[in-house]
C-alpha cells in the first residue's frame, strides 16, 4: 500500500495560535505520525501571516464569492497550509468575534475547495477537529468528494451553534441541512459528528461519558446513535518539553534514579512562593480557573488540612473572578502554607510540577487533561476526580496496588475530596516506601505522543477500509 496521506484541519496550532489543548494536539500529532511513515500535513486558518503564498481559491458564502488566499509554511517540521482572506483571517484573536460562525464556515468550506483545487497532493484521510471544522464534513458529503473523514471532539462544551438565520450562507441541500440542525440551531459540532466516517474523543472514558445527559451538552442522544463509529484516543504530552532530566526551567534536574533531588525543587519552590519550608506534603495546582476545573470545591475541601497545617498548597492559574477570589482569600488566611499566583506563567508551571509532592485535578469534566500526565512525569502524585482522561491515565491503589500512580475520588464534593486527600497524606506520612513506588510508576508510564499516534494510525486504517 502506498504511503498514507493525512490532512489534519485545526483552528489552532501551537507555534501559530494556541488557546488550549487543541493547539498542542495539532502541533504534536502530525509530527508523531510522520515518524511512523505517514505523510501528515496540517491546514489551519491564517491567524498570522507567515510563509509563502501558493495560490487563491474561491469560496462561496451564500450569494457572495469570497477569495481565500493559501499560504504554505512549516511548523514542528510539518508542512502547514494557511487559509486567509475575506477579512476573516488574520485578526488579533483566535475566537471571540460576533461573526465567529461565519469565519469558521469560511475556513471549513475553504478546506474542501483547497482539496479540489490542489490535486498535486491527494490525502486519503481528512482529520477534522472540533466545531470549527465540523461543517467541512457536510461539504465533503454534499459534493461526494472522494476522501474519508475522522472528526475529533476535544471539548463538547463548545459547539459553535447559531440560529437558523445564517442558513442562507451554507449553500447545502435540504437533506444535509436537516442533519446539522439541533434544537432549531445550526450546529457545526453535530455536523462533524453525524457526517464524518468516524468520530473520536480524547479519552476512552470521555467517549462513553458524552453519551450520557450529564456530560453530553445536549448532544448525548446524537452520540448514542453513532456509538458504533465513536472511539476514544488519549492525547500524549510533548516529551521534549516535559522531562525532569532535561527541563531548563526547574531548580534542579532529576530522574527516577535521583528522585531525592526533587526535595530541593520543593524547598526552592516554597521559598519562591513565600511559604514555610515543610516536610508535610506540598500540593500543586496549575489550571485555568474555570467552573469546569472544580477548583472551587477543592479549595473548600482543603481548608481543614491547611488549618491543621497537615499540607501546604501552591496554585498557579487565572480565570473566573469567584474562583480567583476564593484562592486569594485562602492565601490571605493561611499565608504561611498557601502560595498563589494568578496569571499564566509557563516557567512557574514547570517549577510547580517539579516541586510539588501531590497534584490536584478535581475537574467536573475533563476530556483528556494534560496536567495530571505532566505531574506524573515529574513524580508529583495526582489526586483527581474519576472522570474522562483523568480516569484513563491515573491508577488508584484500590484498582491495582502494584501499578498505582495516584488517587481518585468519584463525586465532586467536599467529603469525597477530603477522603482522597487523607488517603494520600496517610501514605506520604506513614509508608514512604510505597509513596516512592507511586512516584516511580507515574514517572515510568508512557504518556508520549508516539503511543497515541499509533492508535490514530490504526483508526485511520480502519476508516479507510470501512
Ligand atoms: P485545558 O486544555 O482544559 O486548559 P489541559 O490539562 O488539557 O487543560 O491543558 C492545560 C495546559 O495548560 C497544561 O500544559 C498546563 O501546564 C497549562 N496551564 C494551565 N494554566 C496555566 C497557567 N496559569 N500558567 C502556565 N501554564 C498553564
Amino acid at each position: 500500500m502506498s504511503k498514507l496521506k493525512v490532512l489534519l484541519a485545526s483552528s489552532e496550532v501551537y507555534g501559530f495560535a494556541k488557546v488550549g489543548g487543541l493547539g498542542d494536539v495539532a502541533y504534536a500529532l502530525p509530527k508523531a505520525l510522520r515518524s511512523l511513515g505517514v505523510d501528515a500535513r496540517i491546514i489551519a486558518p491564517m491567524h498570522r501571516k507567515k510563509g509563502r503564498k501558493v495560490g487563491t481559491i474561491n469560496v462561496k458564502l451564500g450569494k457572495r464569492d469570497v477569495q481565500a488566499e493559501i499560504y504554505l509554511s512549516r511548523v514542528n517540521s510539518v508542512p502547514l497550509y494557511l487559509i486567509g482572506g475575506g477579512g476573516y483571517f488574520p485578526r488579533n484573536q483566535v475566537y471571540g468575534y460576533e461573526d465567529d460562525f461565519e469565519r469558521y464556515l469560511f475556513f471549513s468550506k475553504a478546506i474542501v475547495e483547497f482539496l479540489k483545487g490542489y490535486n498535486f497532493w491527494k490525502p486519503n484521510i481528512l482529520h477534522l477537529n472540533d466545531w470549527h471544522t465540523g461543517l467541512t464534513a457536510a461539504y465533503v458529503k454534499s459534493e461526494g468528494f472522494p476522501i474519508k473523514t475522522l472528526f475529533t471532539i476535544h471539548n463538547l462544551g463548545y459547539q459553535g451553534d447559531v440560529d437558523t438565520s445564517k442558513l442562507n450562507l451554507l449553500n447545502l441541500e435540504e437533506d444535509i441541512t436537516d442533519l446539522i440542525i439541533h434544537n432549531n440551531r445550526i450546529n457545526p459540532m453535530k455536523a462533524g459528528i453525524v457526517l464524518s466516517d468516524a468520530v473520536n474523543t480524547v479519552s476512552v472514558k470521555y467517549s462513553k461519558e458524552i453519551q450520557t445527559p450529564e456530560f453530553g451538552f445536549g448532544l448525548d442522544s446524537v452520540l448514542r446513535e453513532i456509538k458504533d463509529k465513536l472511539y476514544g484516543i488519549i492525547n500524549g504530552i510533548d516529551y521534549s518539553v516535559w522531562n525532569p532530566i532535561r527541563d531548563p526551567y526547574i531548580y534542579r534536574k532529576y530522574s527516577t534514579r535521583t528522585l531525592e533531588r526533587k526535595e530541593e525543587n520543593k524547598k526552592m519552590l516554597s521559598s519562591e512562593m513565600k511559604i514555610k519550608p515543610s516536610d508535610k506534603p506540598l500540593i500543586g495546582i496549575v489550571s485555568r480557573l474555570t467552573h469546569q476545573k472544580g477548583i472551587d470545591v477543592f479549595l473548600e475541601a482543603i481548608e481543614e488540612f491547611l488549618e491543621d497545617r497537615t499540607v501546604s498548597l501552591v496554585l498557579l492559574g487565572s480565570g473566573e473572578d469567584y474562583i480567583e477570589n476564593k484562592a486569594k482569600a485562602i492565601c490571605d488566611e493561611f499565608s504561611d502554607v498557601v502560595g498563589i499566583s494568578i496569571k499564566y506563567d509557563e516557567v512557574l508551571a514547570h517549577k510547580i510540577y517539579a516541586g510539588s509532592d501531590m497534584f490536584a485535578v478535581p475537574s467536573r469534566y475533563e476530556p483528556c487533561g494534560l496536567t495530571q500526565m505532566i505531574a506524573m512525569r515529574y513524580g508529583s502524585v495526582p489526586i483527581v476526580r474519576n472522570t474522562g482522561g483523568l480516569s484513563d491515565t491515573v491508577i488508584d491503589p484500590n484498582e491495582n496496588k502494584n501499578c498505582a500512580r495516584g488517587f481518585k475520588f468519584e463525586s465532586l464534593d467536599v467529603e469525597a475530596i477530603k477522603k482522597a486527600l487523607s488517603r494520600a497524606i496517610d501514605v506520604y506520612e506513614n509508608n514512604r516506601e510505597y509513596w516512592k513506588i507511586l512516584q516511580l510508576n507515574g514517572m515510568r508510564a508512557d504518556f508520549s505522543w508516539r503511543g497515541s499516534a499509533r492508535k490514530y494510525l490504526a483508526l485511520y486504517k480502519r476508516v479507510l477500509s470501512s
